[in-house]
């Protein structure tokens, strides 16, 4: 095993240099950055390929395999960044400075340090002669998530099924870890929120200004509606995964208004206040 503080500064020299290109989508241009880690794992002993929709911004898929059947293990990742004006910011944007205990750069957050410690853990253990027991290790490190991943992972997984398929997907977003009552807890995400649209409309009856009392308004009738909108909570409802998160949080969960009040009261970013 290599020393935690090789890890941590092989990954931040990796971020550093990730950062550095400049990859703002639109209009992405990541095949520099692309290329760079595919010559990376190829180094280390894994089959690369890039595979483009379009020129200049290829997906990278590299693969260690075992040899036999067995769970495809993928990490999961993307390479460009929102856009950035440098105006508003402290340090250059594509610098991958440090200071402050920092890295500094547009993508440091989301999400070229995923990418940079993705990259650094499989490229230690190829190198050091890891290969998996059974199935692949896979990683995935695809173009223009930002802007809808048209380009990047709608793309693979219509067009190249088969090469980015996988059982396991370690990927950004969810499982931030987070501190409750002094506990550290790491997150799994098993669903997303929804977005419910809905018309709702009131009628009333036409008038005239000068003669207030023969019109019906349509508007007035809307106000308690939308005051009972706002007012209106979620009725909880205990289902697994809840119940399980309840749980890790040490919290009683027979009755989910009080937990969710206890919560709540511990932590205002708990999930009470949704
Ligand atoms: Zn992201």
């Amino acid at each position: 095993m290599p020393e935690p503080e090789d890890l941590e500064r092989r990954t931040t020299e990796l971020l550093q240099r990730l950062i550095r290109f400049n990859t703002v989508n639109p209009p992405g241009n990541e095949e520099e950055c692309q290329t760079f880690l595919a010559a990376l794992l190829r180094g280390a002993g894994f089959e690369v390929e890039l595979l483009a929709a379009v020129e200049g911004r290829p997906n990278l898929v590299a693969r260690l395999p075992s040899g036999s059947d067995g769970p495809v293990l993928c990490l999961l990742g993307h390479v460009d960044t929102v856009l950035a004006d440098p105006a508003d910011w402290t340090h250059d944007p594509w610098s991958g400075d440090i200071a402050e205990a920092c890295v500094w750069g547009r993508g440091a957050l989301d999400m070229k340090s995923q990418v940079a410690a993705e990259v650094a853990a499989a490229l230690t253990l190829a190198e050091e002669g890891w290969r998996p027991e059974s199935g692949e290790l896979k990683l995935v490190i695809t173009v223009d998530e930002e802007t809808g991943a048209e380009h990047g992972a709608q793309w693979l997984c219509s067009q190249h099924r088969d090469k980015v398929r996988a059982d396991l997907v370690v990927n950004e977003g969810a499982g931030e870890t987070f501190t409750y009552v002094e506990k550290r807890l790491y997150g799994v995400c098993v669903a997303e929120k929804g977005v419910f649209r809905f018309t709702l409309a009131t009628s009333g009856r036409a008038g005239h200004a000068s003669i207030p009392r023969i019109g019906v308004n349509a508007l007035t009738k809307m106000a308690p509606v939308l005051e009972a909108l706002a007012g209106g909570r979620v009725t909880p409802e205990h289902s697994p995964e809840p119940d399980a998160f309840f749980e890790a949080l040490g919290v009683d969960a027979s009755d989910l208004d009080a937990a969710l009040a206890e919560v709540e009261a511990t932590d205002p970013r708990g999930p009470g206040s949704r």
